[in-house]
């Protein structure tokens, strides 16, 4: 059975992640450890609740209109969506094309998962920390090979627009400098919409 464990579901968010009303889907399980992740919860696979992709469904459709009217529909976020294949293909079986759906990812995982999805989704919130690749691995633990393999891969592959970049600042990980930097090298590559912001602490 296709089953995905996920922490929370929120609707009715305006313009938060992608255009229209969207409801946030967070799975757990994410390959990283970011120092100042805001949801740890996703991170201990124990929590949250088992959902077939009909059940999500059933939750979520009665947002239907809403999502039809603004152009809406679901944000898949976490955790890492992008681990969770069969699950979105499933999904998008469910609710037809007319309903957009958003990944909001690190892009921190196997090319294969990129490729299998993209004709799924209709867009991308990628959060890539820092493009130096010292301060991500210290940031995240992990190295961000993959996540520029991944990125370059779909700025090619379809329309860069589709795809809003997170820049953040990072308190004692990176600089204003680091941040312009990472700014200039993913201009280069293609990236045409940003979403430059400050890492607020709590
Ligand atoms: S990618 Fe997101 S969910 Fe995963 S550790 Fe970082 S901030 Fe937390």
């Amino acid at each position: 059975m296709n089953f995905a464990r996920i922490f929370g579901v929120s609707r009715h968010r305006l313009t938060t992640d992608g255009e229209g009303v969207t409801t946030l889907v967070a799975f757990n399980g994410c390959p990283l450890r970011c120092k100042y992740c805001l949801n740890k919860a996703s991170w201990d696979l124990s929590k949250g609740r088992d959902y077939s992709p009909e059940l999500l469904f059933e939750e979520v459709k009665i947002d239907q209109l809403y999502f039809l009217a603004t152009h809406g529909g679901i944000t898949f976020g976490g955790g890492e969506p992008m681990l969770q294949v069969e699950f979105i293909k499933a999904f998008r079986e469910l609710c037809g094309p007319h309903w957009r759906i958003v990944a909001e990812t690190s892009l921190n995982v196997p090319f294969e998962n990129v490729e299998a999805l993209d004709p799924i989704l209709d867009g991308y919130i990628v959060d890539i920390k820092d493009m130096n690749p010292t301060i991500y691995r210290l940031y995240t633990g992990k190295d961000n090979d993959r996540v520029l393999h991944n990125l370059k891969w779909l700025l090619v592959s379809g329309d860069p627009k589709r795809i809003i970049v997170r820049v953040p600042h990072i308190p004692d990980f990176n600089t204003d400098e680091d941040v312009a930097r990472s700014r200039e090298q993913l201009n280069a590559l293609g990236v045409v919409n940003f979403d430059e912001f400050q890492y607020v602490m709590r």
